[in-house]
């Protein structure tokens, strides 16, 4: 790429929209660390479900987040992750993009506290650079400061689509309906809430992957570091 890409760039955007997909390549490009903070969120939701917690309760769940140690470390296995989440010891990567944790993690990411224990990691590790961040709110809250913001876009029936042919790609069992009313209603609590909600940065540019294949959103992206 250039001599000179953009340090911290910052990837916002609704559930399934394709966010991880670009980051990932696009900090494999340059040769940066890729950090996909979704994965925070869903860590806690997944250990609260372990643990038989009730997610209404704010002040457990939120004391869950501010005590729970959560490393996000390089991929240790070719196994299709981006990253390995280890919880307490334990590789809970996979457990986290179970569906029972995709139905109850906005809620979670909805709560102050939690969002505050989350976005304070992610903000020492930002700072540090040479980063591709991708989350909801990476541009507007967690680092504002970066350097290029990109907020990926798709409509909700678009997502849907591809979350159902990844699945049945992969041989599982996929309910196109089901999958679109998830994703409407994740958008809507994410965009809704009180704290951080997903909206675009002021200085974000806005890229609406409808029609554009992921070779075409890289390319537009590759572009704009340059
Ligand atoms: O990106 P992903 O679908 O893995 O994110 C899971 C959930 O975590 C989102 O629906 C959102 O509620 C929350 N999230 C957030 N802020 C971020 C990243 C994720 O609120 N920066």
């Amino acid at each position: 790429m250039t001599n000179n890409p953009p340090s911290i760039i910052a990837i916002d955007g609704p559930a399934a929209s394709g966010k991880s997909t670009l980051g990932r390549r696009l900090a494999d490009a340059l040769g940066y660390l890729f950090f996909d903070t979704g994965v925070m969120y869903r860590a806690v939701t997944w250990l609260a479900l372990q643990r038989g917690m009730d997610l209404r309760d704010e002040a457990a769940v939120t004391m869950l987040a501010e005590t729970t140690q959560i490393d996000v470390l390089p991929a240790s296995k070719p196994d299709g992750r981006a990253c390995d989440v280890i919880v307490e010891g334990r590789d809970i990567t996979w457990e986290t993009r179970r569906p029972e944790v995709d139905a109850n993690v906005s809620v979670v990411a909805a709560y102050p506290g939690v969002r505050h224990a989350m976005s304070e990691q992610q903000r020492r590790i930002g700072q540090r650079g040479k980063v591709v961040m991708v989350g909801r709110d990476i541009g507007t809250v967690v680092l504002p400061e970066a350097d290029l913001k990109i907020y990926l876009d798709a409509s909700a029936h678009e997502r849907a689509r591809r979350r159902h042919e990844e699945n049945r790609s992969r041989g599982a069992a996929s309910d196109y309906d089901e999958i679109l009313s998830k994703v409407r209603e994740r958008d809507y609590i994410d965009s809704t809430r009180d704290v951080a909600p997903l909206k675009v940065a002021d200085d974000a540019v806005v890229i609406d992957s409808d029609k554009l294949s992921a070779d075409e959103v890289f390319e537009q992206v590759r572009r704009l570091c340059e």
